[in-house]
This record gives C-alpha cells, structure tokens and sequence, in this order.
C-alpha cells in the first residue's frame, strides 16, 4: 500500500496564507493542501478593521466566508483554533498545542506579526487594546458606547485610520504620539500637518509631540501635565513580525523570517510570506507584496521555480477627511521631499542624492495619481 506524500501545509489563513493557497489550487488541482490556524480561519478583509466602524460593519458582516466554506470551494483542508507549537524539521512534522502531530512535505509560514506591546507607568492595570485580527476587533468593539471617549496611542497609518473611522462613527477621539505630525514616517511636514488640520476637522483630539507618563483605569496622563479621560484606549503603535516559531526551528530569522527570491527560508523545503516574511526589501507589511509573494510562491510550489519580483507599490490611506496615497523611499534611502500644491491637494516627490525621484506622497485631489506616479518608481525588487 502506498501512502500519499505528504503535501503543502501553510500555517495562517490570513490574506497571506489564503491567498497563497487558492493562487496554488489554481496552478495545480492535484497537490494536498492544509492550512492550519490559530484563529477561526473566516475570510475577512483586515484592511477593513480600520474603516468597518463607520461603514457600520459588523463582526458578522466582516467574515465574508466560513473557514468550511473556503475550504470547500478551494478543495483544501483547513484546521481551525489549532496553534502550531514547534517545527520538527528532521521529521519533517508540525507539532501541535496538545501535541498531536502534522506531516508537511513543504511548509509555508504565514504566521503574521503580533502589535508592539505599549508599556508604561500603570500599564498593568488597564486594558490596552489591539487590532490585527477579527477576535481582536471582536472584543475592541464589544463594549464601545454611542460617544464614548477613546484614548487611541499612535498616529501612523493604522492609528490615523482609526481616528477617522472612529470619529466619524462618533466617538470623542484623542490621540498621542511623540511625532510631531501624523503619518510621521510616511509624510513629509506639509502633508503631516494638512492630516492633522483634517483630523481635527472631524472633531479628533490630537496631543502630537506628547507621550503618556502615566495610564489609570479611566485616565491618562501625559508629559505636559494634560489629563485624558476615557472609556476604552486602543494602541496603534506598529507591528512586530512573528518570528519565534521560525527561530525555534533553527531558521533565519532578522527582522522577520529571512526568506530569498523564492520566498525560501535557510531550509529549501520552508517558506514564509507576508507580515512574518522578512524578503531581499525587508518587512514589507502591505496587501499588494504579500498578493505578488503568494502569486510568485505558488507558481514555485506547482514546479516552476518563481523569483519575487516587486514595481513599487503605492499604499492609499484610508483617512476619507483627507486622502492620502503614500508610496515611501527603501528604509535607509537618502534624499530630500520636494513638496508642490497648497492646502489639501499636495504632491510630495522624495529625490534621491542623485536627482532620481525615489518615493511620494499625495493628498485630497492629487491622491489619485498614485497609479500612474508609482510607474516612474524605482522597482522594489
Ligand atoms: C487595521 C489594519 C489595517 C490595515 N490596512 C491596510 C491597508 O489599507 N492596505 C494595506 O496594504 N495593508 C493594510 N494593513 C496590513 C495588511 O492587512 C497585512 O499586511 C496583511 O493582512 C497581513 O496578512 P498575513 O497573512 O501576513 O498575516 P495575518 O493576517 O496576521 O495572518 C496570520 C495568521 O497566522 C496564524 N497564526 C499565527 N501564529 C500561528 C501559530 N503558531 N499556529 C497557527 N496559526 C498561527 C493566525 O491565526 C492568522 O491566521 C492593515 C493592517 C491592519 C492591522
């Protein structure tokens, strides 16, 4: 008797891990393919935790399909609440939380990233919530009152996309961060402060510049003695890819798992993807890499070996009081912003030291000309 190799095991059912299975049943109908999931495993749009509140989504309406569902229609296996908790390389085997065991002949790891914990005096004591999941938004959710007041830590991109939806939702929203202006690290000044003034416009608190000193149920209080009262406080301070199962195993791991052009960690039969991959461009936590990595991945997976390749991909942030198209230079890129317009429609082009426009950024009218401009970009890779 003979017994069927074991076949494609991923590990997520995020946009990653889902993805990358259904690109790969298209391009073979035969090969065996398991995903395994920490979570319930339901489609679901994460960019969309950000803005469902205002569109008056619902955790029910969020889950576009049942993990039983999508397992039916791809013709795949998935298993979902099942942690991984080891990757036994030499015998080629997932090791489970409550120790049953799972053969793979290739594995793929779309594991994600964990938010940065946000620590601080009287932390302990009071829930800080966090939003990359739909049990996540589940719980953030359950519990918000009509105008409650929300303490919302962070004012990057998923924090301003909070702020927005949740003020629009109308929530009395107040946010901190120690940058100067939103977006810090994705806009220049002009921009930063045209996202502020339209923050503002649609009644969002905001203490930039400002950090916590202290948190007590109910009550924060920041570096210059400003007092903030809330009912719930959600932190939106970045995301650290999860790297800890990987490491365990002996792979590679940096800043997320490394991975080459194929996607390959250091063992030729493991791949990563999305949020915990770490490619030749570094961590590249955004929609548009992780569907051209589980593109490239499958074609690899069904036999025609695929390298990664990258056009620049602009990333358009959903904050409707201003809109906003961001497409940032690689990290470590030296340059400076040229920024054209006034008022809300402005075009901001990064320039290299050598005259090439190297990355942008646009808001209100001009945001719609990231498509075009992303073109003239240099390739990611
Ligand atoms: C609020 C929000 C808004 C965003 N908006 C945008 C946007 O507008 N545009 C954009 O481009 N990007 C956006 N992003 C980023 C984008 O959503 C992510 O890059 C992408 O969804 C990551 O998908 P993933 O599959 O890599 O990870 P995840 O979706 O995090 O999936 C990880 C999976 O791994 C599973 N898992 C983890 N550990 C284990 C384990 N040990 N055993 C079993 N299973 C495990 C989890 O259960 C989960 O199923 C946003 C992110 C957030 C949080």
């Amino acid at each position: 008797m003979t017994t069927a190799a074991p076949g494609v095991v991923i590990v997520g059912s995020g946009l990653g891990g889902y993805t990358l299975a259904r690109e790969l049943r298209r391009l073979d109908r035969d090969v065996a393919v398991t995903v395994i999931t920490a979570d319930g495993g339901e489609v679901y749009s994460k960019p969309m935790l950000s803005a469902a509140f205002a569109q008056g989504k619902t955790i029910q309406t969020l889950a576009q399909k049942s993990a039983g569902q999508y397992a039916e229609e791809q013709g795949i296996s998935v298993m979902t609440r099942c942690r991984v908790a080891a990757i036994d390389r030499q015998a080629r085997r997932l090791i489970l939380d409550g120790g049953k065991t799972l053969a793979y002949g290739r594995l793929v790891l779309a594991v994600g990233a964990d938010p940065r914990p946000y620590r601080v005096d009287g932390s302990e004591n009071v829930t800080i919530h966090t939003v990359n999941d739909l049990d996540d938004y589940a719980v953030w959710r359950d519990g918000l009152i009509p105008g409650g007041r929300v303490l919302l830590i962070g004012a990057g991109l998923i924090g301003a996309e909070f702020a927005n939806d949740l003020a629009t939702a109308g929530q009395r929203v107040a946010v901190v961060d120690p940058a100067p202006w939103p977006l810090g690290r994705l806009l220049p000044r002009e921009l930063g402060d045209e996202m502020a003034r339209a923050l503002e416009g649609i009644g969002v608190a905001l203490h930039l510049g400002r950090s916590l000193v202290r948190v007590e149920p109910g009550r924060a209080i920041l570096d210059d003695g400003a007092v903030i009262d809330f009912d719930k406080a959600l932190s939106a301070i970045g995301l650290v890819p999860r790297v800890a199962l990987a490491a365990a195993a002996g792979l590679a791991v940096d800043k997320g798992i490394v991975v080459d052009r194929l996607l390959r960690t250091s063992d030729p039969d493991i791949f990563a993807l999305g949020d915990c991959a770490q490619t030749e461009a570094g961590p590249l936590p955004f929609v548009l890499p992780l569907m051209a990595e589980a593109k490239a991945l499958a074609a690899t997976l069904a036999g025609t070996g695929t390298p990664l390749r990258l056009p620049a991909l602009p990333v358009a942030v959903k904050t409707p009081a201003l809109p906003v198209a961001v497409c940032p230079p690689a990290p470590g890129a030296v340059g400076e912003w040229v920024v054209e317009g006034d008022g809300r429609d402005r075009k901001a082009l990064f320039i290299g030291a050598d005259g090439r426009r190297l990355g942008f950024a646009l808001s209100g009218g001009k945001a719609a000309e990231r498509q075009s401009l992303a073109k003239e970009m240099p390739d990611l890779l």
